[in-house]
């Protein structure tokens, strides 16, 4: 799987070592989290998501904490404890919550969350401005922005996880689409959306850490050459180079040692005691039968 992200390149790493990744999926078990219009529940699709994820990003940490890789219920209050000790131990916890919204199902769109307390020059707000901007252009999806939402006296976060966690954790939630949205479900369950999807947040997670995901290379077992001639005449290998040029083959020539590692012979026969007699059939015996020979050869090229 590899999908290309033009725009990737404007993300700046501003997370290092001592900055803990952790994924929260949200919802789960009695907990549905929103219905889609499909009927399937958002709790399942951010679980799948979340871990589709986690499998790309885990090789480039030693550790990246999760909230549940299971159909479970986690209370709020137990995610923000984790949240919290994780918080004593890190420079910072870098919380990512996937979540999908619903409301109407007319509304439709993708946003990410914040804590009121985030300024727009700090990290997580040009981080998720940037990422918006290309997830909703990629995937023609409605961009929300970032919502930063009061509760009701005015004071506080609107958001549990926001409103019970220390400054060292920063919480993001993203709200991937609007579920109940015949749309926005619609693209949400396409395996086009869902793959590149989860590619794209995972590569630009990474990218504030200054990782990337490299392009897998495929190891190949076998090489296949084509060989025109073979020659211990230097000029005669350049006369069909240049034949072959002319004709508008790319070709070069390969130098090739030969090396005689070793020579054994092992007569059977003793035909008899005089040294030149001897010797004559050593050489006979040797051309005929008895010659075991391993050559190594050196390939490279030359021209
Ligand atoms: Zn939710």
């Amino acid at each position: 799987m590899w999908y290309e992200l033009p725009e990737l390149n404007g993300i700046k790493k501003d997370l290092g070592e001592n900055d803990c990744l952790y994924l929260d999926f949200g919802h789960g078990g009695k907990d549905t989290g929103c219905i889609f219009y499909d009927g399937s529940y958002e709790k399942d699709y951010v679980l799948k998501f979340g871990l589709a994820v986690y499998k790309l990003v885990k090789p480039y940490f030693k550790k990246v904490h999760l909230t549940r890789d299971t159909n479970k219920t986690v209370e709020l209050k137990d995610r923000t404890k984790a949240m919290k000790e994780l918080g004593e131990k890190y420079n910072t916890v870098q919380a990512y919550s996937f979540h999908c919204n619903a409301y109407n199902k007319s509304i439709h769109g993708a946003e990410a969350l914040l804590s009121i307390n985030t300024n727009k020059t700090d990290h997580e707000f040009i981080f998720w401005t940037k990422f918006l901007k290309d997830y909703c252009s990629k995937f023609d999806i409605t961009n929300r922005g970032i919502k930063q939402r009061k509760s009701s006296n005015g004071k506080q976060d609107l958001y549990y996880l926001h409103r019970n966690t220390p400054a060292a954790v920063h919480v993001q939630y993203l709200e991937l689409f609007f579920g109940d949205n015949r749309q926005d479900c619609k693209k949400g369950q396409s395996a086009a959306y869902f793959n590149k999807a989860v590619f794209m947040v995972a590569a630009y997670i990474l990218k504030r850490y200054g990782k990337t995901i490299h392009r897998p290379v495929e190891a190949a077992k076998y090489l296949y050459k084509v060989q025109t001639g073979a020659f211990t005449v230097e000029a005669n290998a350049q006369k069909l180079k240049e034949d072959l040029k002319s004709k508008g083959f790319d070709t070069y020539i390969i130098r090739t040692k030969i090396w005689m590692w070793m020579l054994l012979w092992w007569p059977t026969r003793r035909r008899s005691f005089c040294p030149c007699k001897g010797f004559f059939f050593m050489c006979k015996s040797f051309l005929k039968e008895y010659v075991f020979y391993i050559w190594q050869r050196i390939d490279y090229p030359i021209y």
